[in-house]
């Protein structure tokens, strides 16, 4: 029976709180692969086997699974009775499905009754992998290693390693509120975010009725690509050109960036689900006038949520290299008109006190557009893979219905 072995390094050092990462881990991987013909997930020996049907789309599976966080890597493998035969068969057939020159066999006898030490069995099935189609062991850095494990029940051969995203599970660490422009930087922060086991819920603030649907075009696209990582997503989009041009109105021109996110972030913390008072920026210091230390600390200063900055110490290059692996930085960089284009100052401020925010926020009824900004937010569902989502989401589930411009 094919199966793919997955294994955790992080989550296995999480003490008493294991058997809690790993349901998570083998429930994330089951909904990752709805409809692929995973006939079960298995918590085994320190890893995860799944076990898939005849035929299933195993390229597919490893897909998937290479986009689940808390794996660390895995191997596409065959679960088989415990013989020797057998098992020579499986190592010649996972040998000659990659290339390599050098080897290894990497054997492992959970079971002690079967009558081969585990480096016999490795020599054993060495020496065939050398007869029948060649290379070289190597026992230190092989190109290629393959594992045979021999439980009570079953024997199991994989072939080669593949690296997981590491990380740990999403939701074992909780849920946060990613503020999501349609840049580069908050999608990578969200990403991060979710490496690290967090739900993240989504965000945006469009600059309705002064702008048109393009960055909430854009926010829809990232968050679709983004729920590929954490499978389940929701997305608030709240109109925010009515809220900024009462800024504009009434508080100096030099501080209306910094007023503006700082609105942001209190409208964030209000929509944030209940007792999930973590909010997640893309800021990183110094990148634009608005990022600096004096700012950060004015624009956090707006609310009592904790405020997480995960790129806060990357320079650019790194984000966009970033963003370019998981996916988001080719909708990032497309044009759109953000709401932060909107009414901005050739010289905004670089050094906004608190002092100064409080002083200028008098002017405005701060409760009210945050209450504004609240209920006109519309919010959205994501669901991945396609399967998943027949099994969880009802249309009514999207608030009002959203249709996408052309
Ligand atoms: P990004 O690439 O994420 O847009 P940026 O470098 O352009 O970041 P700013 O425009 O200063 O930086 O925004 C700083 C952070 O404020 C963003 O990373 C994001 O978290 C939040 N933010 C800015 N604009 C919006 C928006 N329209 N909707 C939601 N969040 C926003
Ligand atoms: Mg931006």
């Amino acid at each position: 029976m094919p199966c793919v072995v997955v294994r955790y390094h992080e989550i296995a050092l999480k003490g008493g709180n294991r058997a809690r990462f790993v349901q998570r881990l083998m429930s994330n991987l089951r909904d990752a692969t709805t409809g692929l013909g995973v006939v079960a997930a298995q918590s085994l020996q320190g890893r995860v086997l799944l076990r898939l049907a005849d035929g299933a789309p195993i390229a597919t599976v490893c897909e998937r699974v290479a986009n689940t966080f808390g794996v660390a890597n895995y191997s596409a493998g065959i679960e088989m009775r415990v013989d020797l035969d057998t098992m020579r068969a499986a190592v010649l057939a996972a040998a000659r499905a990659e290339p390599f020159t050098t080897f290894a066999i990497r054997a492992r006898r959970a079971d002690k009754t079967f009558p081969l030490t585990s480096p016999v069995l490795a020599g054993t099935l060495g020496a065939a992998v050398v007869e029948h189609v060649g290379g070289r062991v190597d026992l230190e850095h092989p190109d290629l290693e393959i594992t045979v494990e021999i439980l009570p029940k079953a024997a199991y051969v994989s072939g080669g390693k593949r690296p997981g995203p590491g990380g740990l599970p999403v939701t074992s660490s909780g849920r946060v509120t990613c503020l999501m422009s349609g840049g580069i930087d908050s999608p990578v922060a969200a990403y991060r975010m979710m490496q690290r086991g967090c739900r993240v819920d989504f965000v945006h603030f469009s600059g309705a009725p002064y702008t048109s649907r393009a960055s909430v075009d854009k926010a829809y696209d990232l968050v679709e690509q983004l729920t590929r990582y954490q499978l389940r997503s929701e997305l608030r989009v709240v109109p925010f050109g009515e809220i900024q041009s009462e800024i504009v109105a009434r508080v100096p021109r030099s501080h209306r960036v910094v007023l503006y996110r700082r609105m942001m972030l209190r409208i964030a913390a209000a929509l944030g689900q209940r007792g999930a008072r973590v909010l997640v920026t893309g800021e990183s210091l110094g990148q634009v006038s608005s990022q600096t230390l004096e700012n950060m600390q004015t624009i956090a200063a707006a609310t009592p949520a904790l405020v997480l900055r995960p790129l806060v110490g990357m320079d650019k290059t790194e984000i966009i290299q970033q963003a370019e692996r998981i996916g988001t930085f080719a909708t990032s960089i497309l044009p759109d008109q953000d709401c932060c284009t909107l009414f901005t100052p050739a010289h905004p401020t670089t050094r906004a006190s608190i002092a100064e925010a409080e002083a200028a926020e008098r002017l405005l009824d701060v409760p009210a557009l945050v209450a504004q900004g609240v209920a006109g937010a519309v919010r959205k569902q994501f669901i991945f893979p396609p399967a998943l989502a027949v099994r969880h989401l009802k249309p009514e589930d999207d608030e009002r219905a959203h249709p996408r411009s052309a």
